[in-house]
């Protein structure tokens, strides 16, 4: 039983919590794409936890935690993170990471806050840990991958390609800055694969033998659709892809495997000066690119006090009404938005538990959203407790319903 998880929006829906609600029942947890840019949250009997590569199911004893080869990860931060979790008392023991996956290299950061020094006005606002440049390098085929910190003498070759021959040059003659030293380089990396050697591993077998024991494996995923880098607001996307597309090449399992893609949104859209609304054509956009049959409506406690409450239906655009945001995000400023109002229902969700407790204003905001996105809400989270979560189907039967009704009918 496969079920993707994808951010539905820019990411920050707060899939970090429903990941863990859905861990609980998982055999595998898999992370497919991006890197330490991105971060779930999740909060576990009062205490927070911050991952940003490894998976959240390493909170449950039995659930094995795979970084996929669609991420880009950085040793030394993932050793950290690895550290942190076990000074908490976790076992880090079913941690597997995919020897296919890439490495942020030291002139990943480098070049990643030069290229973006270089923009100007222009910058896309990256994080500069050097996903993008390490994403780059993957499809210019001069990526290191985890499996070469096994190898020290093929790192140490590639190095003297990769480093002397493309990399120091140009941090030396188009950026005038300290070219990185290949011994220093190779004595760190090595470090780094005694280290991590025991969790490198072809994660493909240990796929196919979960897939085929029909263990129930969450495809995690990391920021969101509209950052996707086909299909988001290019150029203002991260380097990979987060829609349900990426988590398949990212982790090795094939489309037929999948049995639910549920999409995590928040209950509303972010939009400096314009206050709080939710933006159904985004959501509707999300629900038809990855296939979404399941949405996790979160934060509906932050919109307690709106009132009234606007939803965006469509966008218009040269007199025209659109249905989807467009490809070109310059036409997207000049659209003006189509609105409708709903009412607000001014009293505190967070303590409510059952679908038939929630004001009747609420109700009908989670029905309205529910009916334009094209897709039922089975959970609707009002904070960030694990507890904070209403089932709206009850119980979690109308997630395994879902689930059932899209098994493939062969066997
Ligand atoms: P992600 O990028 O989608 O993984 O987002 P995070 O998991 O980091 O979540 C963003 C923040 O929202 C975290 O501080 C969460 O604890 C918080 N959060 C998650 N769900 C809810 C909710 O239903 N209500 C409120 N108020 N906060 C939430």
């Amino acid at each position: 039983m496969v079920t993707i998880l994808v951010g539905g929006q820019w990411g920050d829906e707060g899939k970090g919590k429903i990941i863990d609600l859905l861990s609980e029942k998982a055999d595998m947890v898999i992370r497919s794409q991006g890197g330490n840019n991105a971060g779930h949250t999740v909060v576990n009997a009062g205490q927070e936890f911050r991952f940003h590569l490894i998976p959240s199911g390493i909170l449950y004893p039995t659930t094995t935690c795979v970084i996929g080869n669609g991420v880009v990860l950085d040793p030394r931060v993932l050793l950290e993170e690895m550290q942190q979790v076990q000074s908490r008392g976790i076992s880090i023991d079913r941690l597997v990471i995919s020897d296919r996956a890439h490495l942020i290299m030291p002139w990943h950061p480098i070049l990643d806050k030069l290229e973006e020094e270089q923009r100007g006005d222009d910058r896309l606002g990256t994080t500069w840990r050097g996903i993008g440049p390490a994403y780059a390098d993957k499809v210019r085929r001069i990526g290191f991958r985890a499996g070469d910190l096994l190898k020290p003498r093929f790192l140490e070759k590639k190095l003297g390609f990769v480093l002397n021959k493309i990399k120091n040059p140009i941090l030396q003659e188009l950026y005038h800055v300290p070219p990185l030293e290949p011994q220093a380089v190779l004595d760190e990396y090595t470090a780094y694969g005694e280290q991590l050697g025991p969790f490198i591993k072809d994660i493909f077998p240990i796929v196919q033998q979960a897939l085929t024991g029909n263990e129930q494996i969450l495809l995690e995923g990391a920021q969101g659709s509209m950052l996707d880098l086909d299909f988001g607001t290019y150029p203002y996307v991260t380097s990979s892809s987060p829609s349900a597309g990426g988590a398949l090449t990212g982790s090795g399992i094939s489309p037929t495997a999948v049995d639910l893609t549920m999409g995590v949104f928040k209950a509303y859209t972010t939009r400096v000066g314009y206050g709080p609304m939710l933006d159904g054509v985004v959501a509707r956009y999300s629900v038809a690119l990855n296939g979404i049959r399941s949405i996790a409506l979160t934060k509906l406690d932050v919109l307690d006090e709106f009132d009234p409450i606007r939803i965006c239906t469509g966008y218009i655009s040269k007199g025209e009404l659109q249905s989807y945001p467009m490809s070109n995000i310059s036409h997207l400023k000049h659209c003006e938005p189509v609105y409708e109002t709903l009412p607000g229902w001014r009293s505190s969700t967070a303590g409510i538990r059952r679908p038939e407790d929630l004001p009747k204003a609420a109700r009908r905001y989670i029905d309205r959203l529910s009916e334009l996105c094209g897709a039922p809400i089975d959970i609707v989270s009002v904070g960030a407790a694990r507890d904070q979560t209403i089932w709206m189907q009850g119980g979690q039967t109308g997630l395994a319903v879902r689930q059932r009704e899209h098994e493939p009918s062969h066997p």
